[in-house]
């Protein structure tokens, strides 16, 4: 059984670097080495820096990253500055970028670049409640076009796949988790069209109160949480379940 991976993403979160070095360290206090689960915090840019001095035991990931390595491009984050920092894992194509203009070129582009620079992409897909409503052939069809426009021409198992059905993201309208029968479905259908090897996380709504509903499911690798990473004792509650 592969590692399981547990990211969590801060947004744009918190406000200052007190608060982001206060939050990292109570996820640091309570963390354990393992060979059975790898945790990682994923902070804004600007706090990364500072946060990579008070952790050892989790791992760092970022929110982001540029498709070009070097060159004139003011206010973009190379992947060889987050490599510097110590990053681990890059989370490439979350719907909130996808919903403010990023494209299926972009996202192939930043996956390209940041397995050439060894870091790890955690690639974010999922479906609209229009698509959803749709019925799951239709789930079915566009996620695998969002996963081959976005993995053309890169070896699948280089890469995580984070399945986060955009109904499911706390922040969003209604939210509310996916059942384990969807993200089971659908981690299936993933593995069929990319590899059964490859590492798949869910992401949405996922709390201390239901991550109970999702850890038996054998395929799933782990979680992308977002509200509940920004509360430790919560981010550490769902680590626990996946010890
Ligand atoms: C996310 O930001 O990717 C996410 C899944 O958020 P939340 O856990 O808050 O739904």
């Amino acid at each position: 059984m592969n590692k399981k991976i547990l990211i969590g993403n801060w947004k744009m979160n918190p406000s200052n670097l007190i608060e982001a070095i206060s939050i990292a360290s109570g996820i640091e206090g309570d963390i354990k080495i393992s060979d059975k689960i790898d945790t990682a915090i994923a902070p804004p840019f600007t706090f990364i820096s500072e946060v990579s001095n008070v952790i050892s035991k989790v791992s760092l990931a970022a929110q982001n990253v540029f498709w070009e390595d070097e060159g004139a491009y003011t206010g973009e984050v190379s992947a060889k500055q987050l490599k510097s920092l110590g990053v681990k894992y890059v989370i490439i194509g979350h719907s909130e970028r996808r919903s403010n203009g990023e494209t299926d070129i972009e996202i192939n582009k930043k996956i390209k670049l940041v397995i050439e620079k060894g870091l790890i992409p955690i690639l974010c897909i999922g479906e609209s409640k229009k698509v959803r409503d749709d019925g799951v052939e239709k789930v079915k069809n566009f996620i695998e076009e969002q996963i081959k426009k976005d993995t053309k021409n890169i070896n699948v198992n280089e890469l995580v796949i984070a399945y986060e059905p955009i109904w499911a993201i706390s922040s969003n309208d209604n939210a509310r988790p996916a059942t384990p029968d969807n993200i089971k479905e659908m981690i299936a259908f993933i593995k069929e069209i990319t590899s059964e090897s490859i590492n798949v996380l869910y992401g949405g709504s996922v709390n201390p109160g239901n991550v109970k509903d999702f850890t038996s499911l054998n395929d799933l690798n782990g979680f992308l949480v977002g509200g509940a990473s920004l509360r430790p004792k919560e981010f550490i509650s769902i680590y626990k379940e996946l010890l």
